[in-house]
């Protein structure tokens, strides 16, 4: 099995890093990842100017890119026959509720279902990671079984990517897997005003408190439980309920 890996944190990353462990048990990992961290890039394409891979041992390349530019480049590029999967991931910090739409991690693996093939995304919802290394560490333990099942499906759904949220915890404490919907993430306070050393006004975007809400099948309620949340996302984001309903809509247009 050829597997493909990258991440939106950037080739040095420790969760890259894990996931490499966790996959090596399972095929030949190839990884093209970011030279820096571009957390929150979403889906966006490098169109501008031309991008560099940098080769920084076998199977393993650098770009000073996006995640969406490192899985078009392995793929259409750098690897000489086409992954079966791409694993993206473990992203520093969780990707649930509407995080999929600004995560660049979740993008890579999107990525990877327009070019055709199978993806997963993972990331680990610990806070500080440096209090939390550790147990992201643990959670190759977890994931490692997960990812062997997931890439043995008889029948992988099909435009279909299976974003993965790990809970910070020791992997003996992890109560199992649960199959989960996309939550919902309320900010407070998330553009922080602020002088630049100039006395002129600036915004930091990013910080404020987070909490969460949705149904008890939710993906953050999993891992507020202690489970590892499995939410299937589509590529496909045509609303079908909306699309049925308002065929009348157009009845007297
Ligand atoms: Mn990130």
């Amino acid at each position: 099995m050829r597997l493909l890996l990258t991440n939106d944190d950037g080739i040095l990353a420790q969760g890259l890093e894990c996931l490499c462990t966790a996959a090596e048990a399972l095929g030949e990992v190839t990884i093209v990842a970011p030279d820096r961290e571009q957390s929150a890039t979403s889906h966006s394409l490098t169109l501008h100017h031309p991008v560099r891979p940098i080769r920084r041992g076998e199977r393993r390349w650098q770009v000073d890119g996006t995640p969406t530019d490192c899985v078009m480049l392995a793929i259409e590029a750098l690897m000489p026959e086409r992954p079966d999967f791409v694993f993206s991931g473990i992203n520093h910090g969780q990707n649930m509720g509407e995080d999929v739409l600004y995560s660049g991690t979740v993008a890579a693996a999107m990525e990877g279902l327009s070019l055709g093939v199978p993806s997963i995304a993972i990331s680990f919802a610990g806070g500080d990671l440096r209090a939390d290394v550790s147990r992201l560490k643990e959670q190759i333990k977890v994931l490692q079984p997960l990812l062997k099942h997931l890439t043995s499906l008889p029948d992988f759904p099909r435009d279909t990517l299976f974003n993965v949220n790990l809970p910070p915890l020791a992997a003996d404490e992890v109560k199992g897997v649960r199959l989960t919907r996309l939550g919902r993430r309320v900010y407070s306070e998330s553009v922080a005003p602020m002088k630049d050393p100039w006395g002129r006004q600036i915004y930091w975007i990013g910080g404020g408190e987070i909490t969460w809400s949705g149904e008890p099948d939710s993906d953050f309620r999993a891992i507020e439980e202690g489970y590892v949340s499995v939410t299937p996302l589509h590529l496909d984001l045509t609303y079908f309920d909306v699309l049925e309903g308002a065929a009348t809509w157009w009845r007297d247009l």
